[in-house]
């Protein structure tokens, strides 16, 4: 994989019984089409009425398409428990200062991850490969809780490649929208929930165009998963958060 040519990871959160069907049935003909393999972040127990978008919900169902994503290949990740931010703690990544983890004590964060994932196996769904905060807000003990659950693999943070971290396998994840950049491994993290037609129509024109640039997550961690976290990885981190905030203008 050549670090001259940037690759792409797609991510979908808020992915719950309760989300947009219509618009997600369209996105996942596009995404099978063109063999596609996304990460979907998956809340168990959505309680958050900010990403609630049908009541007419069906869990049997729900869990039967997930077990579909798996047997695609698709990689499944666990995007909090509730998805309620019930802190004002903003913890390591520090981009929203509000919380369903970051905050908490160790033990609580422990159960309520062990929770989640209870959900799955009561459903005979594998467990999820990635842990993915909601708002991206977590600390050091959900990194803990994380590997106390047997997790290894976490989206999130600012760089320019993945790299290995407190017995974590972290793939940066640092777009909200496709652009064309010069190098690096780049997720997209997709909101599909409030989408119209005109966003199915640009997420069909950017996969035409990004297509043979867009890796799946288990070829990533075979190529990067020695790579440990260097000076350069911590420069690009804070020169990347700096413009994060100008982020309508850049990013
Ligand atoms: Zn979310």
């Amino acid at each position: 994989m050549s670090i001259f040519s940037a690759k792409y990871l797609l991510r979908f959160d808020d992915i719950s019984p309760f989300m947009n069907w219509n618009i997600w049935n369209l996105i996942e003909e596009l995404l099978d089409s063109n063999n596609i393999k996304p990460i979907v972040a998956i809340v168990p127990r959505c309680k958050d009425p900010n990403i609630m978008f049908t009541n007419d919900v069906d869990e049997e169902y729900f869990w039967s398409r997930v077990r579909k994503w798996e047997k695609k290949g698709w990689t499944i990740a666990l995007h909090g428990y509730t998805h309620v931010y019930t802190t004002k703690n903003a913890g390591i990544v520090g981009l929203n200062n509000f919380s369903e983890f970051a905050g908490i004590p160790e033990n609580e964060q422990i159960n309520k991850i062990k929770s989640a994932l209870d959900i799955f196996s009561s459903y005979n769904c594998q467990k999820p490969k990635v842990w993915i905060a909601p708002a991206h807000s977590f600390d050091f003990n959900t990194l803990k809780a994380l590997r106390v659950n047997g997790f290894r693999s976490v989206s999130d943070t600012f760089t320019l490649l993945p790299y290995n971290y407190y017995g974590l396998f972290w793939v940066p994840q640092q777009l909200w929208r496709f652009r064309k950049l010069p190098f690096g491994l780049w997720t997209v993290c997709l909101h599909h929930n409030k989408w119209t037609q005109e966003d199915i129509k640009s997420l069909h024109k950017n996969i035409k165009k990004y297509n043979n640039k867009i890796l799946d997550f288990n070829k990533i961690e075979e190529y990067y998963k020695d790579r440990k976290l260097g000076i350069g990885d911590h420069v690009f981190k804070i020169f990347y958060k700096s413009i994060y905030y100008f982020k309508n203008l850049i990013l």
